[in-house]
């Protein structure tokens, strides 16, 4: 089992320790998992104007030539997959529901019973909140969220109880509660984590996968715990807080500077 321990990002850096995490990835072969909001794009208030750099794009790029890299998301596949387009990754969409890769498009129908469910979630959230100015309801393939970044400190004491209170009366649905958004999902045993093992299957390396995990949501959580020792797992955090993952990085351009840091090592060792 993971410790989970209040972080201290000084002395736990994925930059700091990157020599230790390189003899780990090249002890087998390296699989990178990359969340994309706020990981690979900085933080914005509407989800729509998360854009990737054309330069984050070209490290994807670069890297996806050296080994596999999936992309994460609780976005749909299709929203992420043209956010980033680039065709030789690997994506995977709705918080790990949907999978697409060189061998398919993969969908774990779990999610489908829920959809109903999450129709009418949505309808409510729709009815309760929409007076509170800046709340934006995202209704997603397998899921809902509320995304509050722009709504009034005022407001948000309210927008949190009303969410909280329509949460209660769906059982059936987790209530994730992110930084910018609030989302609900279903309650099932589905998620990133399990996402990631997926894909490595898919990939058939399983015995030799080394899984580097780079994330800053609360759902990745469930990653992080998956894959403990067996690979490398970084919160992107700009304050502390508890997490299953054993670095940290500060930010999408520390994430950056890794990746760099990964291609040169990849590159290196192919050429020898
Ligand atoms: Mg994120």
């Amino acid at each position: 089992m993971t410790m989970e321990l209040m972080i201290d990002g000084m002395e736990r850096s994925a930059l700091d320790c990157w020599d230790d995490i390189l003899e780990r990835l090249m002890g087998g072969s390296p699989i990178v998992f990359l969340d994309y909001d706020g990981t690979l794009t900085p933080i914005v208030e509407v989800p729509s104007k998360a854009v990737l750099s054309d330069s984050m794009r070209g490290t994807l790029h670069r890297l996806a030539n050296y080994c596999p890299v999936a992309l994460m998301s609780s976005r749909s596949l299709t929203d992420v997959r043209s956010k980033v387009g680039l065709d030789h990754l690997i994506y995977v969409g709705s918080g790990g529901y949907e999978v697409l890769g060189p061998w398919g498009h993969y969908v774990e129908d779990r999610g489908e019973r829920f959809k109903p469910l999450l129709d009418q979630a949505e309808m409510a959230l729709r009815y309760r909140i929409g007076d509170i100015r800046g709340a934006l309801v995202e209704r997603k393939r397998f899921a809902v969220a509320v995304h509050h970044r722009l709504v009034d400190p005022n407001d948000y004491p309210r927008l949190k109880t009303v969410f909280e209170d329509i949460a209660k009366k769906f059982p059936e649905l987790e209530s994730v509660m992110e930084k910018r958004a609030f989302e609900l999902r279903p309650n099932v045993d589905w998620h990133k984590g399990r996402a990631v093992n997926l894909v490595i299957d898919m990939i058939g390396i399983r015995k030799n996968a080394v899984p580097m995990y780079i994330g800053d949501d609360v759902t990745d959580e469930h990653a992080f715990r998956t894959i403990g020792e067996k690979g490398v797992t970084i919160l992107v955090t700009e304050v502390q807080r508890q997490t299953a993952a054993e670095f940290v990085l500060f930010d999408f351009q520390e994430v950056q500077e890794l990746l760099e840091r990964l291609i040169v090592s990849l590159a290196e060792g192919r050429s020898e």
